[in-house]
């Protein structure tokens, strides 16, 4: 925060000329002049963008494409029949010719529990990095050059 170079308050402030003089004043002294431009509390929207940029992207689980042919194999080459496989991860028979037709997905609770128990992957983890936030973090705001880089450069 800086002084008003009118009344002296120490407030958010504008620049304007005031009969061609440019000065810093709050607003209700620019009322006297001619707003220039106003004087934008950029240090706190740099502040933002930074925390934006440090965030973990998510993670979303997802079971593999080809989950189908991977079971398949795999109790293929256990030498197992699907009743036999069936009894080994105790579900269903009808459960195991479901994922195999790849009639049906399996849950991430199952596929965590097939990935233990034949040792293959069948959950990809995803980071989910939103595009919005992405680019607005890397934007460049045009004008760069702020009140804030001013004082820290002289
Ligand atoms: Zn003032």
């Amino acid at each position: 925060m800086a002084n008003c170079d009118m009344c002296g308050n120490e407030t958010k402030l504008c620049a304007v000329e005031v009969e061609g003089t440019m000065m810093n004043v709050c607003s209700k002294c620019a009322g006297f002049g001619n707003v220039i431009r106003k004087i934008e509390p950029r240090i706190d929207i740099r502040t933002k963008k930074v925390i934006q940029r440090r965030q973990e992207p998510e993670i979303i689980e997802m079971i593999v494409e080809d989950y189908a042919g991977k079971i398949r194999k795999k109790r293929e080459s256990m030498g197992m029949k699907q009743k036999e496989f069936a009894r080994f991860i105790s579900e269903r028979e009808s459960l195991i010719h479901s994922i195999e037709t790849n009639k049906f997905e399996p849950s991430l609770k199952l596929a965590r529990k097939l990935e233990k128990l034949l040792r293959i992957k069948l959950v990809e983890e995803i980071e989910d990095r939103k595009p919005e936030a992405a680019a607005k973090g890397e934007q460049t705001d045009g004008q760069g050059f702020t009140l804030g880089d001013f004082i820290k450069k002289r």
